[in-house]
């Protein structure tokens, strides 16, 4: 028998209140289409605490497939594990070998897993560390996908008859939350595909720490790095026509990861036509929009969830990930700051738990990431 833990939470709530660890015991008899995984990484993103807390857009079911008295749920979407132990030496993935979750809420936070085969996606690990494999499928992908589909090439493909921007044409996306995970992918990959970025971060506590994190995103590819007190003030407008040579180089993209004023302020900002695409409301405020930028400047305004791509689309999720995979390899696409949080066997569930609770708030110095 495999002895494992779990986190596990069986009501919404805090998670320094409701998320307790499991323990369990794993029997050695497999069924022939299941996989037994140990986990190696496994990242906190704001998504999780989300789900924790049951604000968030889908909510996994309580069960008590791994004995828990009252049914619960395991939290975690994204994580790599590596296979212990197969049903059968025909399934398509081998002992050693990495996976990462080919569904939504598969329930990462934990030790061990058993899992069919199908519910898992086989990764070249090949010069990959664990918390870069355990990090690709959510946020590389979500701006992956954004880029991709109201990026280049978008508008035939997706359909919505927008100006799209190009590959290689040296076309502008302006972000906030560029410091985000998925703004960081955002940057790089907008480089690689030659597009440019106008990227609004927040003021740090001191002029030199705004400087050094302006620094390290124009050191990832970011071309316009301003703060958010600049993009909210009047003088913006100006300096925008100064970067996009007095509106003749359009903004076609607008990235929202925080919604309120600063997504307002992202609107206001696009060209003719321009798309705006909410995919993080980490101010949790509405946005609010003046009526003449729809009618007068035909502003597009689109969410994104990649669950529901993923979903949709699952043979182009495969082959994303295969190409973000590779990227990495290839150093092309940069590790985000991650605070590395050991899980042993003999670590405190108010440890993890208090990591988990930590995970929303702001001017963190990485994302928490559980190691195995
Ligand atoms: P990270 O933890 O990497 O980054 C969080 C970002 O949010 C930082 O840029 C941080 O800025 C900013 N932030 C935190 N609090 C506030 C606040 N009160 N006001 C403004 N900005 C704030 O997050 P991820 O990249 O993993 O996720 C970012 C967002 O994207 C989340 O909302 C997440 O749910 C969403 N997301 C959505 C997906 C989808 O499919 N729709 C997929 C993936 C992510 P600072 O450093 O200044 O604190």
């Amino acid at each position: 028998y495999t002895q494992a833990k779990a986190l596990v939470f069986s009501q919404n709530g805090e998670p320094s209140e409701v998320l307790k660890l499991h323990t369990h015991s794993i029997s050695p008899s497999l069924p022939k289409r299941s996989v037994l995984l140990r986990a190696l990484a496994a990242p906190i993103n704001p998504a999780d605490i989300n789900t924790i807390q049951g604000t968030y857009g889908s909510q996994p079911s309580f069960t008590s497939l791994i004995g828990t008295s009252s049914p619960s749920a395991i939290p975690g979407n994204e994580g790599v594990f590596e296979v212990v132990a197969t049903g059968d030496s025909s399934l398509p993935v081998h002992k050693g070998d990495w996976v990462v979750p080919a569904v939504a809420q598969f329930g990462t936070w934990r030790t061990h897993a058993v899992a069919d085969v199908d519910e898992v996606l086989k990764i070249n690990k090949e010069g990959l560390r664990a918390t870069q494999a355990a990090t690709i499928s959510v946020n590389p992908s979500t701006a992956y996908r954004i880029l991709r589909a109201y990026g280049p090439s978008a508008g035939i493909s997706a359909g919505l008859g927008m100006r799209p921007l190009e590959v290689g044409s040296g076309q502008w996306f302006i972000q906030n939350g560029a410091n985000s995970g998925v703004g960081r992918a955002a940057i790089q990959l907008g480089r690689l595909w030659g597009l440019r970025s106008i990227n609004v971060i927040r003021e740090r506590e001191s002029e030199q720490e705004t400087e050094a994190l302006r620094a390290e995103l124009t050191e990832l590819g970011a071309d316009v790095v301003v703060t958010e007190k600049q993009f909210l003030s009047r003088e913006w407008k100006d300096q925008l026509a100064e970067i996009t040579n007095k509106g003749r180089e359009h903004i076609g993209l607008g990235l929202n990861c925080v919604g309120g004023k600063s997504a307002t302020a992202v609107a206001r900002s696009l060209s003719e036509s321009g798309t705006m695409v909410s995919y993080g409301g980490m101010a949790r405020q509405p946005i609010a929009l003046p009526v003449g930028l729809l009618i007068f400047k035909d502003i597009r305004v689109v969410g994104f969830w990649l669950s529901r791509w993923n979903h949709q689309d699952a043979a182009g999720r495969k082959h994303m990930i295969d190409y973000i995979v590779e990227l990495i390899r290839e150093g092309k696409l940069r590790d985000v700051p991650l605070r590395e949080v050991a899980w042993n066997w003999e670590t405190d569930a108010s440890v993890l738990a208090q990591e988990v609770q930590d995970g929303l708030k702001g001017f963190k110095g990485g994302k928490g990431i559980f190691v195995f």
